[in-house]
């Protein structure tokens, strides 16, 4: 029997990933779609909600931070259902403005999870991917803001990182420049958070290139967009958008019908193009 079409959306207990998750329900005709949390607790009560609206996610547990538990998932979808259809890497993190941690350590903690990990899910999974599939990966606006405040040589250098170990490298440096406090100096931008946004934009370009290389007919797009400023705990609820609302563009650039070749590697916000490198 032919599979069905399998969505995924990481980070998916609450905020963003939750109501992308219900607007994956809603859209995916004949599809199961995958709520997945690092807290088995968190994720199944964030299931229960969404059966009270009649709507029926899957759960599986995901830390993005911890290597064995993606290779879990991996192996899960592989012996499930022989692959995966549509990727949302939403899980992220962000310190508070308020927070007493260096600057390095902010640096390092969130380059680990918005970059590194998230990095990981995509070399472990993009691969199950099947020809028409979508990977979303969620960024953010800041990481657009953080590029304008590089130097002219450090844009050249991101500019130019054609792979995914490119960006890696320059990542890493960002971090050791930043537990030494010479960030500013060294033509690096002031947001932690920022930058690791940035590494997700200009990772998601080479990753889709690659792909793109490797299977020029199987129409998979890999995309990064901005869900706009989102009350969610992540803005202390700051944000306009609802989180149905910071949804839409992920969700929509994962349902892109086929024929949508031009998304590929792109970054958007508002479901606009936002290549403002
Ligand atoms: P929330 O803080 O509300 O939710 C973040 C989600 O990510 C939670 O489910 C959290 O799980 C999960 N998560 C964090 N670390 C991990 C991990 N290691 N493994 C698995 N899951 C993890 O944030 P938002 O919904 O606001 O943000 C979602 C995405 O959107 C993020 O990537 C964020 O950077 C991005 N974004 C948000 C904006 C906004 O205005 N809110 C603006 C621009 C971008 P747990 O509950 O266990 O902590």
């Amino acid at each position: 029997m032919a599979s069905p079409r399998v969505a995924l959306v990481t980070g998916s207990n609450k905020g963003i990933g939750f109501a992308a998750v219900r607007a994956l329900c809603k859209q995916l005709d004949n599809g199961v779609v995958y709520l997945t949390s690092r807290n088995e607790e968190r994720g199944k009560e964030a299931v229960a909600k969404l059966n009270q609206e009649g709507l029926k996610p899957q759960f599986h547990q995901l830390d993005i931070d911890d290597q064995t538990s993606v290779d879990r998932l991996r192996d899960y979808l592989k012996k499930t259902y022989g692959g995966l259809d549509v990727l949302i890497n939403n899980a992220g993190i962000a310190f508070k403005a308020a927070a007493t941690e260096s600057f390095g350590t902010q640096a390092t903690v969130t380059m680990a999870t918005n970059y590194t990990s998230t990095v990981y899910v995509c070399k472990v999974l993009i691969p199950l991917v099947r020809p028409g599939g979508r990977v979303v990966n969620v960024a953010s606006m800041a990481g657009n803001f953080a590029f304008k405040k590089l130097s002219e040589e450090n844009k050249d250098r991101i500019r130019a990182a054609n792979t995914e170990e490119d960006v890696a490298l320059l990542m890493k440096e960002f971090v050791e420049i930043a537990n030494q406090g010479d960030h500013l100096s060294k033509g690096w931008p002031n947001s932690a958070y920022g930058t690791t946004k940035l590494g997700v934009i200009a990772a998601t370009k080479a990753l889709a290139q690659k792909k793109q290389n490797e299977n020029p007919k199987d129409d998979i797009l890999i995309m990064a967009c901005c869900p706009g400023y989102v009350d969610t705990d992540m803005s202390s609820h700051k944000g306009p958008k609802t989180p149905d609302e910071g949804a839409d563009t992920p969700v929509y650039l994962a349902m892109l019908p086929p024929g949508s070749a031009g998304f590929n590697g792109n970054m958007y916000s508002d479901r606009a193009l936002d290549n403002s490198w």
